[in-house]
Formats: structure tokens, sequence, C-alpha cells
């Protein structure tokens, strides 16, 4: 077979071993993907199997896309039949089909991270809890993490761990606030992004014959970037495989970056448990990157006490040392880079898409971008404020939602007074809370106006009624982009805008048409069987961020390291290489948060193939505040071998804001920091007696001596009653002042 000449030995024998599971665990650029591409195609091609059989599992949906596309390429038109994705638009789509079986309408919404935050903080404030304790964020964290262990929030109330954890974070009603998200998600027939993956585990757990259906369909599962799996998806990706047992997982724990998103490297491991028969292939060749990039990347990784060993190499040239350029701002750094950029293209001939910006958070574009504008280089951002998460977008995307879903609650409160039409913030509060109270459907009271409101109110809530019931008539006969732009016009959000005749209320009333024009695109791709509203509003709620980006100009890319897996570029600049931004401050808290930390930082660097830059600035505005950096302590962790300080851009003394200068250490790079400034540790959690059982504290007494199974041992300082909670005042020996719910807490009295 010719396409398997492109192929070394162990990667051709991981594309021909295609019965029984598979497992590839390799360093970075050596060939993973470009082996589940390969074993697609020869699975189609040699062994007859029917596209409409094989499953992959990519990291964003545009990864699929390409594969399918290389796929293509090697084999021909059949490759466009394969089930090629995320978990979250697969399962999605599956969902899509088997809604009824788990209670959800087949239309349900797909409510994204700021409806999910927009529901608890209404959630937080009903039940009179403080949102500065309670912050939207870290309750959606808390949640996703539950979600993404199979955690419901049956067993969340029930468990006394969970409880303790919560109660030691001082967020008792945690369990609560789940539980009524959850009721409330339901309610609004939507599902948050987890739950598309909790609900297929839960649909596959209580419905044998639907797990039985895609088992049989899927007779070849197969998942790349598997360190980067969760429990959740771990398990659907099992039970799938459960009968046929054809499944190959792809990936590289030096990569595991999502720790934080629940994804466990403990799945690997696992792998090799659930299946004893397992096949497993090394990669090590890295046809990626030169000589001193990979040795870089090596000696980076090396510092990492968790981690597969395993050897990378390559017959790549030697290449250039990796460059070291030290600004005075940020500012500054955005000059280097663009500059650089500049000049690499006119001296090598290249594009801009041969460039790539690497940083660790979203708000450092902005002095690159600057920078790249002034000097006319083009570029696109990946991430970040897409285009989809514009308020005019999302104001006409609730439209379209509510007219499919009418129970979507957040869409609701989107679109119910805007534009403006006389219905304020009382009336929407006693629509929710009757449809809460009488526990009926919010439509049924919108649509009931007359029986809960009065007057005023009443009518303008019966004329938006009147206008929603209108669309969905058109929705059932037109397509799509007719519903949208009758939507928009009728709607008065087009006209709304056109009456805004500042450039951003212009740039607003475009965006919308654009919308309307990747509606109509939709519609008119062959390739989209379904043309309704529903089809095409699912799509969108699962573009990942890397999907956003339709430009397919000559541009730099802009984006965050976490979305530049899998990819790589010719020449990769990593900017704000500084202590508190990477590794960042937001996640030190322990040595597997600095490992995790790393792990991005190699992910960083082994996206370059030729020539890869450093950054770092000695001052940076951040928090509103011009602040003094350090080099990061990763810098000096690469091998000084392969890097070298570029003495063209040094910082300018002058002006400058620092005291002490950064002068080069001897024999080394540049690099001068305070160790003292290294936050590694929190107070070390404290290990339970062997005997340790809670005791009933009905009787606790200020003055008694106990044991927590976190903080320690403390004395009881003041026993509380409030409301039906009794709380005790407790000075722990290690951790100071703790305040604790008795019913949650669990102490033994010493
Ligand atoms: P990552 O860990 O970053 O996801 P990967 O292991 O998936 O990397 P690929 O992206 O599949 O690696 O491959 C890296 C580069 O090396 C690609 O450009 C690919 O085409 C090329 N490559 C891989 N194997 C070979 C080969 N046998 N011959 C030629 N080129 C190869
Ligand atoms: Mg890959």
């Amino acid at each position: 077979m010719d396409y398997l000449k492109g192929l070394n030995p162990p990667q051709r024998e991981a594309v021909e071993h295609t019965d029984g599971p598979v497992m590839i665990i390799a360093g970075a650029g050596s060939g993973k993907t470009r082996v589940l591409t390969y074993r697609i195609a020869h699975l189609i091609h040699a062994k007859g199997i029917d596209a409409f059989n094989i499953l992959s599992l990519t990291f964003t949906n545009k990864a699929a896309a390409e594969m399918k596309h290389r796929i293509e390429k090697l084999i021909g038109l059949e490759a466009r039949n394969t089930w090629m994705g995320t978990f979250h638009s697969i399962f999605a789509k599956i969902l899509r089909v088997e809604a009824d079986k788990i209670g959800y309408p087949s239309n349900f919404s797909i409510y994204d991270t700021d409806d999910s935050k927009s529901l608890i903080r209404t959630i937080v404030k009903e039940m009179k809890l403080d949102d500065k304790v309670y912050k939207p964020n870290t309750v959606l964290a808390r949640i996703s993490g539950a979600k993404n262990r199979l955690v419901s929030w049956e067993t969340y109330l029930n468990d006394p761990y969970i409880k303790a954890d919560d109660d030691a974070a001082m967020k008792p009603r945690m369990g609560e606030i789940y539980r009524t998200y959850q009721k409330r998600l339901f309610k609004s027939g939507a599902m948050d992004f987890d739950d598309l993956l909790f609900n297929t585990n839960v649909l596959f757990r209580d419905h044998l014959d639907v797990l039985n259906k895609y088992q049989q369909r899927f007779k070849y599962v197969m998942v790349d970037e598997f360190q980067d799996t969760n429990v959740s998806q771990y398990l659907i990706t099992k039970k799938l495989a459960a009968v046929h047992q054809n499944i190959c997982v792809v990936g590289d724990d030096a990569q595991s970056i999502y720790a934080f998103r629940g994804a466990d490297i403990q799945n690997i491991l696992n792998f090799e448990r659930d299946y004893p028969d397992l096949f497993v292939v090394k990669l090590e060749q890295n046809y990626r990157s030169t000589k001193n990039i990979v040795h870089a990347a090596n000696s980076i990784i090396a510092k990492n006490k968790a981690q597969l060993k395993k050897t990378v190499w390559t017959q790549n040239q030697e290449g250039d040392q990796i460059e070291l350029m030290k600004a005075s701002s940020d500012n500054e750094e955005g000059r280097m880079v663009a500059t650089t950029i500049f000049e690499e293209k006119n001296n090598k001939k290249l594009h801009n898409s041969d460039f790539a910006v690497l940083y660790r958070t979203n708000s450092q574009s902005r002095a690159i971008e600057e920078a790249l504008r002034k000097m006319n280089i083009t570029y696109k951002i990946v991430g970040g404020l897409s285009f989809y998460q514009r308020k005019e977008i999302k104001d006409l995307m609730a439209y379209l939602r509510f007219v499919v879903n009418h129970d979507d609650e957040e869409a609701f409160k989107r679109v119910i007074n805007y534009p403006k039409r006389g219905i304020g913030d009382t009336t929407v509060e006693k629509i929710l809370v009757a449809a809460y109270e009488h526990d009926i459907p919010l439509w049924e009271v919108v649509t009931n106006a007359n029986s809960f409101l009065s007057g005023r109110a009443a009518n303008s809530v019966d004329d938006f009624a009147t206008m929603v019931k209108s669309f969905r008539i058109e929705m059932e006969r037109k397509d799509a982009y007719e519903v949208a732009s009758s939507v928009a016009k009728q709607s008065g959000l087009l006209r709304d805008l056109y009456e805004d005749k500042t450039i951003e209320g212009l740039n607003r009333y475009e965006n919308v048409q654009e919308l309307l024009n990747a509606i109509k695109e939709y519609v008119d791709n062959p390739e989209n069987e379904e043309k309704n509203l529903g089809a095409f509003l699912q799509e969108i709620a699962l573009l990942t961020d890397n999907d956003r980006d339709k430009d397919e100009t000559d541009a730099v890319t802009l984006m965050t390291i976490h979305s530049s897996k899998g990819l790589e570029f010719k020449q990769v600049f990593v900017v704000g290489m500084e202590e508190d931004l990477f590794p960042s401050q937001m996640m030190m808290q322990s040595r597997e948060d600095l490992e995790e930390e790393r792990r991005l930082f190699y992910v960083a660097t082994t996206r370059a193939m030729d020539r890869l830059y450093l950054t770092y600035a000695l001052t940076r505005y951040r928090f509103g505040r011009l602040l003094n950096c350090e080099p990061s302590r990763f810098l000096e962790e690469i091998d000084s071998g392969c890097i070298r300080v570029n003495k063209r851009f040094t910082a300018s003394p002058a002006g400058s804001l620092r005291t002490e200068s950064v002068e080069p250490r001897s024999g080394f790079i540049g690099i001068k920091k305070n160790p003292s400034v290294r936050p590694m540790t929190t107070a070390k959690v404290h290990t339970p007696s062997p005997d340790f059982k809670p005791s009933n504290t009905n009787n606790l007494q200020e003055g008694m001596k106990v044991e927590h199974p976190k903080f320690g041992f403390g004395l009881v300082q003041k026993i509380e009653i409030e409301g039906i909670n009794k709380k005790a005042t407790i000075v722990f020996d290690n951790f100071g002042e703790k305040v604790l719910l008795l019913s949650f807490a669990k102490l033994r009295i010493v």
C-alpha cells in the first residue's frame, strides 16, 4: 500500500495493528495524530471497514475537519462518513436523538459558561447567600468538577467527605446550589457542557439497548490527546468499545494540561489495567522540530517528577539556538516580536501563517496586537472574546434559542426586554417566581401572563409571547436562515442596532449581519443534512475556541498555550516568560500545580518546528497597575547549551522603572531573582489519626479539644446557633481560626 510508506516502522505497526486495544503514549511531534489519520484510512481502504463504523474523538472540531481532509487525500471521499469530532459534539448529537430516554426534549438548549454563571448568580441570590463567598466562577468549577467525576447532586449531598471539603472551604451550601442548578437546567430543557458527558453516561448506564446500538455501530473507537480526557469521557469511551474492544488511544502524559478541568493522567495507567492484552506502541522519533528545540524541551520536562520515562530524539537539523529576548515593558515586548516577524518573513520568504505567538493568558494579546497592527502584519486571535461571545451576537442567538426551546430560562432573561418593550426586572422576577412556585414551565407563565401579572406588564408579555409564537410557526416550514432573518428584523433587534450611529453601533449591526451570513452559509452547505434552526444552534454551541476562526487569510496566529495543543508552526514566540505570569500565580498552590505549568511550557516549546523565541518584560501592566517582573524560573531550567540571549533587543535602561538592573548571572543567561518570592506550598494538610472517627457533636462545648481530618487539632472557642445551624469557632494549631457548621463538619472530640 503506497500510503504506508509515509510511516516509520513503529508507526506502521500501530496503523496495521487494527484489532484489539492499542495505546500509543509518545512524545510531542512523534506522529501520534498522523498515526490516527493513517489508521482510519487503512481501516477503510485495506480492511474494508465502513466509515460509518469508525468513531474518532479529537481535541477540537477543527482538528477533526483537518483529519478528515487528510484521510480524503489518502483514500478519497469515503472519509467524509466517519464519525469525528470532540467528545462534546459527538455526544450532543447522540443525546439529541436519545434525549427523551432521559427525560429531556430533543430540542434541548446547550448553556455556555456565561449562561451557567448567570443561573448560578440567580440561585445564590434566591438562597440569600453571599455572592462574594459563593462566586459564580468558584461554584461552577466545583459543580463541573463533580460532574466530571460523575458525582450527581444526590451523591454530592450525601457524601460526608465532600461536605467536609465544602465546610473547610466555608461553602457549606454548595450541595444545595448544585441541586437547584440541576433542577433549573432540567426545567429549562437545558444542559451545560459537562451535562453532555454526564448525561451520556447516564443514558448508557440506564438504557442498555441504546448503549448496545452504539456499541454495534462503532466497531472502531479512537481517541487523540488521551492524556486530557476526564473520568467521564474515559468511561464513555470504555463502554462504547466494550463489545468489539477495538479501541486505540494516543497521547502524551508530558502534555497533560487540563488537570484543572478534571482531566486525569490516571486514565493512562487505568487503561493498562482495564485492557490486560493491550498492545503498546512507543514512538520516539520527532519529525517536527530541530535538534535544539527537541533537546530544550527534553531538558524542561526532565524537571518533573511525575512522568512516564521516554526518549524523544530527531534526525532533523541542529537548527538555531533558542532565543531569549528581554524587553523593558510589555509594549516593547510586542515591538520586539513584531520586528522579528517582519524581518524573518522578509529574509526567509516566510508567510504570516508560519508564525505563532503563544501566551499564558488571553489579556497578554493586547500589546502584541498593537505592535503587529503598527507594522501592518495580519494576525488572527484564536479564542479570547470571539465572535460568538459578543453581546449583539449572544442576543440574537438567545432569541433563536428561545424560539427553539421556550423553556430556556437564560435565553428568556436575555430577550424578554431587549429591545426594550417596557418589561422591567420586577416583572421578569415575578414570571420566574411564578414558574418556580407553581412548578410549571416558564412558557406556561409567559403565555398566561394575565393570570400572573397585571395591567401593562401583562399586555407587554402577551405581545412578546405572540411574537415568539409566530416565529415558531415560521420555524416549522422555513430553514434556519429565513427564520433567523425574520427574528432579527421583527424582534426589533436590527433596528435597535441600526439606530445607534456610533462606530461601535455600526460594528454591532455588521456583526449581526455577519451572523446571518454564517447561517446562510450553513444552510447552503450540502454537507449539512438538516437545515433547521435547531441543528444550526447545536453546531454553534459546540464550537471550541479553535474552531471559531473562519478566516483563511494568511495571518500570524495569536493564542493561549492551552489552545495550541496538537498544532505546529515554523516559528514560535512564547511571550511573558515571567514569574507569577508563567508559571501562573493562580496555579501555584502545590508541586502538582507547578508540574502542570511546566507541562504547559513543554507544550509551548514543542509547537515550534524551526525557531523558538522566549521573551520577557521587566515591567508590565497587570490588574491596572504597573508591576516589576522577574524572569520565569522555567528559563533557568532549559539546558544552557540550546539557548542564547538575543543581544540586539536588550531592555533600554533609560526610563526603566526598575532600580536593580537585571544582569546575566555568571555563565548563564541573564536571569536573577529572589527565591523568597516563590510561593510553593500552602500549610500542610493534616493526616488524621488512624483511629479517626467523627464524634457526635451535639454536646460540643467551649474549651473542648477536637481533631479535624484536614485541619488537625484545635480548641473550641465558641458555639453559636444561627437559624437551624449550629456553628463552632475553633482555633486550629496549624490553620488558625475556622468557623465550622456542626451538621457538616467531621470532628473527633479528643
Ligand atoms: P503532538 O504531541 O504535538 O500532538 P503528534 O505526536 O501528534 O504531536 P503529529 O502532529 O502527528 O505528532 O506529527 C508531527 C509532524 O511530524 C507532522 O508534521 C507530521 O506530518 C510529521 N510526521 C510524523 N511522522 C512522520 C513520518 N513518518 N514521516 C514524515 N513526517 C512525519
Ligand atoms: Mg497530535
